[in-house]
């Protein structure tokens, strides 16, 4: 059992990974390059789903992600930062629309919830649509979809962790097929019974550091940041040209194709929403989707090096707290192969 664990990165993974190793005992020590909260985990849309993800175990590993949300936030006072309102989704182009009914007949059949809208049920749930720009029906609905606020919750659950902010991980001290330390750009060397890797889009990079090769496709995505408004936009939205949701204290948070420009994105939400136009646009942020060469996520121990550990996926907002949990017990001694074997680092 490890005693003094090193989380490289305190972004969601590494705070989730760093909450269960404490819950567990062990000592732990989270190092990060910038502020905790800083990386990709600070722009990302963070919706929280499964919807359309396949195969079937990482679909069911979504699943999880989201219970283990609800029940932490229904464990944790002040937990605001888990909103469940359901996400809507809809199209106007009919090859796509073959496609989400597809992914409707597939989810329904995993168990999952959803079901189909006319257009007046849409909007007794987001009123300020304009009327004029929704389909008459064939509106998806996925009910216990939602979204996270993440800095919020990294700050939640790196309490009681040694947090090293803006101190870069330069190197690996690896002999005898194990981890013995962690170097730091500022010369500081932290000796560690084990180490996880959740530096997220830099993964590889701590990879590498160990001697392993993991191949990553990251890729990035533009949001868009408004300034409060008073519109009613309650729950996730995919509309056709944006994808939008509530971001806290009024602001809405606007995602489209990831080569729109931001003033595109604004516009095709004032579409969508009127009254988004007496908004301004606050801030524009890019975040980098850290993606395993395959796409699925790469978690738990590497064989070479079975004290040297993985925590790294896109769709992290919504998988960390439960994959976090489940590479925090392997950690810790216990006996996960049957959750991990479809994620496992060897199968690349
Ligand atoms: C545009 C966009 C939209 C997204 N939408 C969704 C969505 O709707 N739903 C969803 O579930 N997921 C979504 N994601 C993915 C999700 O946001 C990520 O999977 C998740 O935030 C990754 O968290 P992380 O902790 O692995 O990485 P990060 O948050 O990037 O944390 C890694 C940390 O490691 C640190 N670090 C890096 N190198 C070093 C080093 N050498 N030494 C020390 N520290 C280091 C960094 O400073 C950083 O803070 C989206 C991502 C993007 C970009």
């Amino acid at each position: 059992m490890a005693e003094h664990v090193v989380v490289i990165g305190a972004g969601v993974y590494g705070a989730a990974v760093s909450a269960a190793l404490l819950r567990r005992g062990a000592r732990v020590t989270v190092v990060d390059a910038g502020a905790p909260g800083g990386g990709t985990s600070g722009a990302t849309f963070s919706w929280l789903n499964s919807c359309g993800k396949q195969p079937r175990a990482y679909h069911d590993l979504n699943v999880a992600g989201m219970a283990a949300h609800r029940k932490l936030a229904a464990e944790t006072p002040h937990s605001d930062w888990y909103h469940e309102g359901g996400n809507l989704e809809w199209t106007d182009d009919e090859a796509d629309l073959a496609q989400l009914r597809e992914k409707v007949t597939r989810v329904l059949g995993y168990g999952y919830e959803a079901r189909w809208l006319t257009r007046s049920e849409l909007l007794r749930l987001e009123p300020d649509l304009d009327p004029a720009g929704l389909p008459a029906d064939d509106i998806a609905y996925f009910p216990r979809e939602g979204w996270l606020e993440p800095t919020r919750m990294i700050a939640y659950l790196l309490a009681g962790a040694d947090v090293v902010r803006g101190d870069a991980v330069t190197g690996l001290d690896v002999t005898g097929e194990r981890v013995r330390a962690v170097a730091l750009a500022s010369g500081q060397r932290l000796a560690a019974d084990a180490v996880v890797n959740c530096a997220g889009p830099r993964a590889a990079d701590i990879a590498a550091l160990a001697g392993l090769t993991f191949p990553m496709r990251n890729t990035s995505g533009t949001l868009v940041y408004t300034s409060p408004v008073a519109v009613a936009v309650s729950r996730v939205v995919h509309a056709p040209r944006v994808h939008l949701r509530p971001d806290g204290a009024g602001r809405l948070l606007l995602h489209g194709h990831d080569e729109a420009a931001a003033e595109k994105v604004f516009a095709d939400a004032c579409a969508l929403y009127p009254g988004i136009g007496a908004a301004t646009v606050e801030s524009v942020r890019v975040g980098e989707r850290p993606i395993p060469g395959d796409g699925l996520p790469v978690l738990g121990r590497a064989e070479a090096l079975p004290n040297f550990h993985f925590a790294v996926s896109h769709s992290g907002a919504t998988l960390s707290v439960h994959a976090g949990d489940l590479v925090a017990a392997e950690v810790m001694g216990a006996d996960v192969t049957d959750a991990l074997a479809p994620f496992r680092f060897e199968r690349f």
